[in-house]
């Protein structure tokens, strides 16, 4: 299985849900890193929000 994992500007290495903060709109869900706020694309975000650490 193949864990997608995405750097931040700020230097975190953003792997698992709560690595992310999700921001809900009315239309669509935005995440953003949990350390500095960054919004992250969301290929990678919707990816990462399903991986849990085991
Ligand atoms: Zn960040």
């Amino acid at each position: 299985m193949t864990r997608t994992t995405y750097r931040c500007t700020c230097g975190a290495r953003l792997e698992f849900k709560q690595d992310l903060e999700k921001e809900d709109a009315l239309t669509r869900r935005r995440w953003k890193c949990s350390q500095c706020g960054t919004p992250v694309p969301g290929q990678f975000a919707e990816k990462i929000s399903h991986q849990h650490p085991s």
